[in-house]
């Protein structure tokens, strides 16, 4: 089944525990802080419902499902895969780093590769077609929190600061403690639940993996600051307005978790191979990388249009900066589509993208999208301050003339040019802005890690072989010619 907007928005009536300014949030899909991304996300929905967009496939066991779910078999498979994911990214302009079609990404590479698993590889397989099939949008939580950084998980000043097992039941583990950084968990379904960073021996207790539904008693959200509440208006705020996933610390208080959810348990060895023998993380990062390129080229299109209107794209300085936004992009883009063409098939017949050119740009995406943000800032000057308060301005009988004379560009009036910078603002300076810039940072895990799979994954082979390759072809001088001469 492939759901429809509707159909998700209904399933997130339910008793889930989300407390934001002091109060628990009643109804998710109409709070304020929410209602914006809930219709981007219900808006993916109908788009890949219709079956015009070309979004859905028969699956391996003659069920029909959203691509986003696809276990690649083929170079063509991942082909297919990225336009479909492409189609959702063309929709929120890049800028919903997850949505659905993330974590969807790690399922099928849990469940293609069930052996890690052990004893619980069912769970993974049942686990997997459930969402699969219902369609269901799952968000996942895989850091502790931030305490101490220097200490490993059961060395921290308390035992439940990270997630951990409490007890053991006949029929379920309970779970204590709590997790960064949940984004779009407060608009999701179901909540995968792990440490994907090292863990030591004598961490066994917070070895896990599961899932759970968002409304499971015990769960708290607590979500960050909403860049969406207050802001009235799309055409001041047309991203943070629309795009605000919302990031949030997840609390288990004593959470009962059926054997059924249970993926692995206290195994630190399980719970590392689960991302990275499985084609789990390659499968996730190829979908960020595929959203990157959409976000990257969209920005592109926003710094062009921009320098078109202001009328510097005349000046050479400025195509040279517009060349290098387009390097970026292209960079970005050649990678993506290099990944997928030099994939490969792994023993299960999984298409893995290859490493070597997917953590390649995932090593510097930091430096990637604070270039591209830099650029765009440089082109757009002053005039994104130049800019009202709000749309009243230009809409008030007292203000809107002086608006209408003195915020245009040539052959444009100002609606139009206060609609391109307030875009442009979005982009690079509101809150939200902001949060994009820490979020293409850190959503992979920090620069030094992200660099570090970088570093296992280029394959180290090829390059030193060249090396020694030249150096075998010349040596020492020969001693005595050298006397001689
Ligand atoms: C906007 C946003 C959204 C996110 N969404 C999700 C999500 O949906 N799900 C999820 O699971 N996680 C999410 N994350 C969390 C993300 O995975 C983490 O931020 C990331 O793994 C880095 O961990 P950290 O933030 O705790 O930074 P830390 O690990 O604490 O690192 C911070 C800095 O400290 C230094 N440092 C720390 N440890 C070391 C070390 N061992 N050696 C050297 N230097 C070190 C480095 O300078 C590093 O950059 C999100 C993060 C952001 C910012």
């Amino acid at each position: 089944m492939v759901r429809n907007g509707k159909q998700y928005v209904d399933s997130l009536k339910d008793n889930r525990r989300i407390y934001i300014n002091g109060e628990i949030v009643e109804d998710v899909t109409t709070h304020p802080a929410f209602k914006g991304i809930i219709q981007s996300f219900a808006n993916l929905y109908d788009l890949a419902a219709d079956p015009s967009n070309d979004m859905i496939y028969t699956t391996e066991d003659g069920t029909q499902a959203n691509k986003v779910f696809m276990i690649p078999r083929s170079r063509e498979d991942l082909a297919i895969r990225r336009k479909a994911i492409t189609k959702w990214a063309e929709a929120t302009c890049g800028f919903a780093g997850r949505s659905p079609d993330h974590v969807a990404g790690f399922l099928a590479g849990f469940s293609s590769y069930p052996e890690v698993f052990g004893e619980y590889q069912q769970n993974v397989h049942d686990f997997y077609k459930y969402a699969r099939d219902e369609d269901l949008f799952v968000t996942y939580v895989i850091i502790p929190p931030q305490v101490d950084r220097s200490k490993a998980a059961h060395e921290q000043e308390e035992k439940y600061l990270p997630v951990g097992v409490l007890e053991e039941r006949e029929d379920g583990i309970v779970v204590r403690g709590s997790q960064m950084l949940g984004t779009s968990a407060a608009v999701s379904n179901y909540l995968f639940v792990s440490c994907i960073t090292p863990l030591r021996p004598g961490d066994e207790d917070y070895a896990i993996s599961f899932v759970l539904p968002l409304d499971t008693p015990g769960l708290k959200l607590y979500p960050r600051p909403s860049y969406a509440m207050g802001k009235e208006a799309v055409y001041d705020y047309p991203l943070s307005t629309q795009f605000d996933e919302s990031d949030s610390l997840m609390v288990f208080d004593d959470v009962f978790i059926p054997w059924k959810h249970v993926f692995v348990n206290k195994n630190i060895e399980a719970t590392r191979d689960q991302f990275h023998k499985t084609p789990a993380h390659v499968l996730g990062n190829n979908q960020a990388q595929i959203r990157l390129c959409t976000k990257i080229k969209f920005i592109i299109g926003v710094a062009r249009k921009i320098t078109e209107m202001g009328g510097t794209d005349k000046f050479p300085q400025v195509q040279e900066r517009l060349g290098e936004l387009a390097s970026l992009a292209a960079t970005v883009e050649g990678m993506l589509l290099a990944s997928e063409y030099e994939c490969t098939l792994d023993k299960n017949g999984t298409a893995r993208p290859s490493a070597r050119f997917l953590f390649g740009i995932v090593g510097m995406q930091d430096q990637v999208y604070a270039n591209v943000i830099k650029i765009l800032r440089e082109l757009v000057g002053g005039g994104v301050l130049q800019m009202p308060s709000s749309y009243h301005e230009m809409v008030n009988p007292e203000t809107r003339d002086d608006i209408r004379q003195y915020i245009r560009a040539s052959g444009v009036d100002s609606e139009a040019r206060i609609k391109l910078y307030r875009l442009a603002w979005d982009i690079i300076g509101s809150e939200f802005a902001g949060r994009h810039q820490q979020y293409e940072m850190f959503y992979n895990g920090a620069p030094f890690v992200v660099r570090g799979h970088a570093f296992r994954n280029y394959g180290y082979n090829e390059p030193l072989e060249l090396v020694e390759r030249f150096l075998s072809s010349y040596s020492l001088p020969d001693k005595d010619a050298h006397v001689q001469s």
